[in-house]
């Protein structure tokens, strides 16, 4: 495949999988996908899925207003690590194409369905107020199934399939990517960002396809028969002509280290912005605050002790002075744990999450 004499040979990473091209003379030549140092050139035992790009959602955002997306996301980290206040997304910050699957589908077959009618019961409710009875009219609505079958033949457009394992759920936590922006494929979108070559064969892709274009058969039954609901679908022996196109669609990736100097890769929606990864606080941020406190609050501890001790001897009433710095020192004890406490719970809930998503408001470009 060649997108234009700019970009390299296939390249694979050992690491990840990914097989990519790389623009010429880019200066990182890591993979933009898990940022490992191990991208060797595809060898010919090494399948590579054919297909040449004919469609591409270009980048809507620039790297800026990545950044501050990014900004966004990683402000919700207590105690961020030191290389993300260093500013090492923007260093790192690199734009990639990846492929998707659209699958349009010629589709002849026979079908059964229960297809559902509205409609509304008007019933009586009595209610007791203020020491009276009271007639209420309360209105339900209710559905009327009625079995169908029928023949037919239609076409489903331009269903989403996945050309990357792991593809959909990306596309899920970076809330999808508006194909309506989609333009015919021209090599000057592509401005020396990365592309990923497609993993999944267009048969591997029709699995995850299939259903989808099941539902929209479904919803147009539904339509046909201006019922209000549809149920138990099914076909029999469906016939498909198929016509697959690829698309690219655009993200950044960049990354950072934590505390275990693990690479911690964030993707940022390049159409919507929406930023995806994992945020892990830094427990190594949390520690000098945490003996601060804790060093205070010892110090503290110490000399009340002393000091309710010698005024027990001397005026005894004056040792609650003594008790008063206890709890001081107490407060700072709390002050030291917290911190710790804080990464800790922040980790471990962000460990079990799925999907971590920012609540983030449009901004103008
Ligand atoms: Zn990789």
């Amino acid at each position: 495949m060649t997108f234009s004499s700019s970009y390299s040979p296939p390249l694979v990473c050992e690491v990840c999988g990914s097989i990519l091209l790389l623009p010429n003379g880019a200066g990182d030549r890591t993979c933009p996908n898990c940022f490992r140092d191990a991208l060797d050139p595809v060898t010919q035992g090494e399948q590579v899925v054919q297909g040449t790009p004919e469609g591409i959602v270009p980048f809507a955002i620039g790297p800026d207003e990545a950044l501050r997306r990014l900004d966004t996301f990683t402000q919700a980290i207590p105690f961020r690590p030191k290389e993300i206040e260093e500013g090492a997304l923007r260093q790192r910050l690199r734009q990639t194409y990846l492929p998707v699957w659209l699958v349009d589908a010629d589709l002849e077959t026979i079908w059964k369905a229960e297809v559902g009618y509205h409609y509304q019961v008007v019933s009586h409710k009595e209610d007791y107020v203020s020491g009276a009875w009271r007639t209420r009219e309360v209105k339900e609505t209710r559905t009327r199934w009625e079995p169908r079958v029928g023949r037919m033949q239609t076409r489903i457009d331009n269903v989403p399939a996945p050309a990357l394992d792991g593809f959909m759920q990306l596309m899920r936590q970076l809330d999808g990517f508006d194909l309506k922006r989609m333009q015919p494929f021209a090599p000057e979108h592509l401005n020396g960002a990365a592309i990923r070559l497609a993993a999944r064969t267009t048969q591997d892709a029709w699995v995850d396809a299939e259903p989808r274009v099941q539902e929209a058969a479904s919803g147009e039954v539904q339509r046909a028969a201006t019922a209000d609901e549809i149920r138990d679908f099914a076909w029999a022996q469906p016939q498909f002509q198929h016509n697959w196109t690829q698309v690219l669609v655009p993200v950044y990736t960049t990354y950072y280290l934590d505390d275990d100097d693990e690479k911690q890769v964030l993707f940022v929606n390049g159409v919507t912005g929406t930023v995806n990864g994992d945020r892990r606080a830094s427990m190594r941020r949390a520690q000098p605050r945490a003996l601060i406190f804790g060093g205070i609050g010892l110090a503290a501890g110490a000399i009340s002790i002393v000091l309710a001790l010698v005024l027990l001897l001397v005026f005894p009433p004056a040792a609650l002075v003594g008790l008063a710095g206890l709890a001081v020192a107490v407060g700072f004890g709390v002050a030291a744990i917290s911190p710790v406490v804080r990464v800790m719970q922040f980790n471990n809930r962000t460990q079990n999450a799925q999907v971590w998503k920012t609540t983030l408001t449009k901004t103008s470009q």
